[in-house]
């Protein structure tokens, strides 16, 4: 496989330094930038497989960099994982909803870092090589759109259709985590007057059908959901 590129938006030396060094060590090629702008520079002229993304930074902040690779049709389809001071659970939801991919909280283990990257390019990979078929397998749970059925264990789940949506969804992506706003844009739709608490109401329910494999969806406190990453942490 060739060497993966990675363009690291930091401003603080020792961090970026940290993070470089830990990634090089892992054989990937880190490209460095160290202001909002100079961030945006990079993902376009590098075109990487991912961005690592510092939120507090000189000029335009993380997530203003964040939303703009995402609206550029260049560069919407390149992961970003932000980076965040620890307990910034506002800005995390902020990122999310914005379209970044994950986040890892400062300060990290050079391990954890490691992880999350693989993780967030193997979805990556996945996305682009085995989508579209209408077909969701993981473990015991099948999703299949084109019949429009949802089987565990080979028993058929009787979901409604919000519920069926909201699993494909979660499923699809695992690891990923979606807030509660994404999950009401995506699964019930702009228009619909809809609070937050119903999310939770409908992954109750599915969480009921699924039994015993119910903590196939993980809550993230006070962002959101995720399906369960198996190969993850
Ligand atoms: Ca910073």
């Amino acid at each position: 496989m060739s060497q993966r590129k990675i363009v690291v938006v930091e401003d603080e030396p020792d961090i970026l330094e940290a993070i470089e060094y830990s990634l090089v060590r892992e054989g990937f090629r880190v490209v460095a930038a160290t202001s909002g702008d100079a961030g945006l520079e990079t993902v376009i002229r590098e075109a990487p497989d991912l961005v690592l993304l510092d939120l507090l930074l000189p000029g335009i902040d993380g997530l203003e960099v964040c939303r703009q690779l995402k609206m550029d049709p260049v560069t919407q389809k390149i992961p970003i994982i932000m980076v965040s001071a620890k307990g910034d659970e506002s800005d995390i939801v902020l990122g999310l909803g914005v379209g970044a991919d994950d986040y890892v909280t400062k300060p990290f283990k050079p391990k954890e870092l490691i992880a999350r990257v693989r993780a967030v390019l193997r979805r990556g990979a996945f996305r682009d090589g085995g989508a579209g078929n209408g077909r969701v397998v993981r473990g015991k749970l099948v999703v299949d759109t084109a019949r429009h059925e949802a089987k565990i264990d080979g028993e058929l789940l009787n979901l409604t259709p919000t519920e069926f949506r909201m699993l494909h969804l979660l499923a699809s992506h695992p690891g990923r985590v979606f807030t509660r706003d994404l999950l009401v844009t995506r699964v019930i739709g702009d228009g619909a007057a809809v609070i937050d608490r119903n999310i939770d109401v409908h992954v109750r329910s599915i969480r009921k059908k699924l039994g015993e494999h119910r903590d196939l969806l993980d809550t993230i406190r006070g962002v959101g959901y995720k399906f369960r990453d198996e190969e993850g942490d």
